[in-house]
């Protein structure tokens, strides 16, 4: 096979991440780290990640096939399914392979009772404290928790809940939850799981014995308030492509699909190999913001499958086969998202496959 020729590249800095991990531990120094590896790694790679991440004390996926990809790339430790079980052989996969699984639904408990022996692993019982996705409803809190006790050979559950609104400081809603949750579980044995990056950062309180950090770790703030940086996050992933194109373009001119973008004088205009087919978003308007050697540009047109029209005008000395930033380092994704009308979680989740990955690491 010929070797990978585009070099529309993401660029993943473990270094970065073993950075953010210990933001993390100094936000929360008295709990545990479940770190969150969903969705292959918010998009990073979960193979290419893990080594940066032997200081967490747990992986949280959302599903068994994800769980089961952390065991066959060699991590040891704890792993909890965040869906939980949804079927008779999940059950089997989690004695097995020593899954630990969040039981949110009474379908689940009624997998758990044909399974044949109880789990070995600590079952986490989740309760809805008001958001009203996944959990039993917390007037259930103490007959549940009686149940997955027994179910798990007397082994305490972990007993979490999940909040809506923890990336406002002023919404009264995660108090509400925090005590709709306490109130539910008074006197119940086990260790607690409430917190995600947004409360983290927002909510000290909600911390407890195991925090749920995703976002957080590749280096992206959940808050619109807080950038990254002023958090001392480094970005995890660098979205590059290089120009294939410049060309030489008249006044009045218009550039690529629907003429969209009409030049307002001879121009210079970068042709850039990334597009919707990467995973960069078509909502992108002229105006948007990338870099070329370092340097901001503006995107101008609409983006393609392949490829996107950047203004060079003050880049008289661009070259072909220079370096384009898409959001990354010099370039926070937080504000790319924001022009998309998108949250960045979608955007990290939204790289391609055909996208290489490159990882960098000093240590
Ligand atoms: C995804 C997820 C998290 C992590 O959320 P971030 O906002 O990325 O920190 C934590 N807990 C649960 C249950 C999740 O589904």
């Amino acid at each position: 096979m010929r070797p990978l020729s585009r070099k529309t590249v993401a660029r993943i800095d473990l270094d970065a991440i073993r950075q953010n991990l210990d933001v993390v531990k100094s936000l929360a120094p008295g709990s545990k780290i479940a770190a969150v590896v969903k969705a292959d790694a918010y998009g990073h790679g979960l193979s290419q990640v893990l080594p940066a991440l032997d200081k967490a004390e747990i992986l949280a996926v959302a599903t068994f096939d994800g769980a089961q990809r952390c065991r066959d790339f060699g991590w040891q430790g704890r792993v909890l399914v965040l869906e939980g079980p949804t079927r008779a052989d999940d059950c089997q996969a989690a004695l097995a392979l020593a899954f630990e699984m969040v039981i949110h639904h009474d379908s689940q408990l009624a997998l758990l009772r044909q399974s044949s022996k109880a789990a070995r692993q600590p079952l986490w019982l989740k309760l809805d404290s008001g958001m009203h996705r996944l959990g039993f409803p917390s007037s259930r809190a103490k007959d549940v928790h009686g149940q997955i006790t027994e179910l798990s050979g007397n082994e305490p559950a972990v007993l979490m809940s999940h909040f809506a609104c923890a990336d406002d400081p002023h919404n009264p809603m995660t108090q509400a939850q925090i005590s709709v949750f306490e109130n539910s579980t008074k006197g119940l044995a086990g260790n607690v799981s409430l917190a995600n990056s947004a409360a983290i950062l927002n909510f000290p309180e909600s911390h407890r014995d195991i925090v749920r950090p995703g976002i957080l770790l590749y280096g992206v703030s959940p808050l619109e308030q807080q950038p990254a940086q002023d958090i001392g996050l480094k970005p995890a992933m660098t979205l590059q492509c290089e120009l294939i194109a410049i060309n030489r373009v008249k006044k009045g001119e218009s550039i690529g699909y629907g003429s969209e973008y009409s030049c307002p004088k001879d121009m210079n205009v970068g042709v850039a190999a990334i597009g919707y087919g990467d995973g960069y978003p078509r909502s992108l308007k002229s105006g948007s913001p990338v870099l070329v050697n370092d340097r901001l540009a503006s995107l101008i047109g609409r983006v393609s499958m392949d490829m996107i029209t950047i203004d060079l005008s003050d880049q008289p000395q661009a070259q072909v086969g220079d370096t384009v930033t898409l959001w990354g380092r010099g370039l926070p994704l937080e504000k790319v998202a924001a022009c998309a009308g998108v949250i960045p979680y979608e955007l990290l989740c939204g790289v391609a496959a055909r996208v290489n990955t490159v990882v960098e690491s000093r240590a």
